[in-house]
């Protein structure tokens, strides 16, 4: 078998984001995409098959501003997959979102909804706008123009949207009323990540952390570590972060360091994570000026000695310059991309288990999914269900990539889209292309 650069030169392989970094999350999955191929063989026209989105829709979105204007905004919805069922996967609203960035985003929730087995096929949306330049009544008739737009497009058979960067669940809420208006009924599972009360699932908001959590847990036991006599190290204390710590505190693990964007904040005894969260609550979501630890640098934070590293911040955190100094066992992936594809080698010759952000993150997925099943039968259920049931599938998950690795003696990372490419290839195999 060749490695990952020899396999980028061969004869079929096409870059689909040309204006990314060599070091971009999407090129590095896109690396990583390539190495599975190569493991299972897949012929050129399987290849060619997943290397390319199914649809692409590009929309011109015009709406009246508060002092009567007329602006236009782009918007994006690409669906890369649904072989598996109705695509599935966020809408973000960024000045700088590129058709490129979500084509990429797209192909990604393809493979995270196959590593964990939910019936999803995998897109993204995206809306070229800086969501603060407007007004809530603004960004309202921009989200439901864009709605429509959509209409024939987003559906709880067809598509279905989530929150992603700078959207929410009140945006959520106002593309499943206005898809509800164009369709005379309401329809809750037209999208997730909405209110509890307009049909939304208990257990969401803490579902992603919840997953990083299971997928460590099942980590250190492959291992034979006791949580209980772990020390963890967590970059970034927002939802997903904090959440990782709280789990891990909970389980009676040692949480040495933890940080956000104000620097990181370390503690050798252990840090109270209770008194951090309300900590970080209590000033304006910051643990600027906390004082349950001592401050270091995020990057001193990374290269800490430590049983797992929870970095849940944002990508590209760990690259070849780095790698080299991490002193973790394990690696849960909280963040999407946290560690690059150049960065992949040197942790595995290192002997660092990396637990890959398309399992160790698909906690929120797997809770929309179980959200739009509830939609679906109009009964909901409690949060002990949800959690017992998301606990249960990311354990099934972790164990499956466990036994892919062993079988190709690969990596979790290798293994992972081993597993999602076999996944989706073996469907469409059997489902056959329809002419
Ligand atoms: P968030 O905005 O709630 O929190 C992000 C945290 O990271 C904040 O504490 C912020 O201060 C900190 N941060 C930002 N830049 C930093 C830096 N340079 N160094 C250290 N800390 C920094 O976001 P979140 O929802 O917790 O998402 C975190 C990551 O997890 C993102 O990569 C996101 O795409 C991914 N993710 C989130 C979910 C989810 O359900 N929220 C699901 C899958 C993946």
């Amino acid at each position: 078998m060749s490695n990952i650069k020899d396999s980028i030169s061969s004869g079929y392989y096409k870059e689909p984001v040309p204006h990314l970094t060599a070091d971009s999350p999407f090129t590095s999955m896109m690396q990583r995409f390539h190495f599975a191929a190569e493991i299972l063989d897949l012929d050129e026209g399987m290849f060619k098959y997943l290397s390319s989105p199914e649809k692409v829709v590009m929309v011109s979105i015009p709406i009246t501003m508060d002092d009567g204007r007329i602006e236009v905004f782009e918007g994006y919805r690409v669906i890369h997959n649904s072989i598996l069922g109705p695509s599935k996967g966020g809408i973000r609203y960024a000045d700088d979102v590129t058709l490129d960035e979500v084509k990429a985003l797209a192909a990604w929730m393809t493979w995270k909804c196959a590593v964990v087995n939910v019936p999803f096929g995998g897109a993204k949306g995206g809306v070229k706008v800086d969501p603060k330049n407007l007004s809530k009544p603004e960004l309202e008739r921009l989200t439901r123009r864009y709605t429509s737009n959509m209409f024939d497009v987003f559906g709880p058979d067809r598509d279905i949207p989530a929150p992603d960067m700078n959207t929410n669940d009140q945006i959520m809420a106002w593309i499943m009323d206005t898809y509800s208006m164009k369709q005379n009924k309401t329809e809750t599972a037209v999208v997730t990540g909405k209110p509890i009360i307009l049909g939304g699932s208990k257990g969401r908001k803490e579902a992603t952390g919840r997953g990083v959590v299971t997928s460590t847990l099942a980590a250190l036991s492959t291992l034979k570590i006791s949580p209980s006599t772990t020390s963890i190290v967590v970059q970034g204390f927002g939802n997903v972060g904090s959440v990782s710590a709280k789990l891990m505190y909970e389980q009676g693990a040692k949480v040495i360091a933890i940080s956000d964007i104000s620097g990181g904040y370390y503690n050798k005894e252990g840090i109270d994570i209770p008194e951090a969260m309300h900590y970080s609550q209590t000033h304006g979501y910051s643990l600027e000026g906390f004082e349950g630890a001592d401050p270091i640098t995020n990057q001193e934070l990374l290269e800490l000695e430590c049983d797992v590293l929870i970095p849940a911040a944002k990508e590209d955190q760990i690259n070849k310059d780095n790698a080299p100094k991490i002193k973790a066992r394990i690696i849960s992936e909280g963040a999407n991309g946290p560690v690059t594809a150049n960065a992949d080698k040197i942790l595995e010759e290192n002997g660092v288990m990396v637990i890959p952000d398309i399992l160790a993150n698909a906690g929120g997925v797997t809770v929309s999914y179980f959200e739009w099943v509830q939609d679906r039968h109009g009964y909901f259920w409690t949060e002990e269900r949800v959690n017992r049931r998301l606990n249960r599938m990311m354990r099934e998950s972790f164990d499956n990539l466990f036994i892919v690795s062993e079988k190709y003696s690969i990596t979790l990372r290798q293994a992972a889209y081993v597993y999602a490419i076999d996944r989706v290839a073996t469907t469409l195999k059997l489902r056959g292309i329809y002419a």
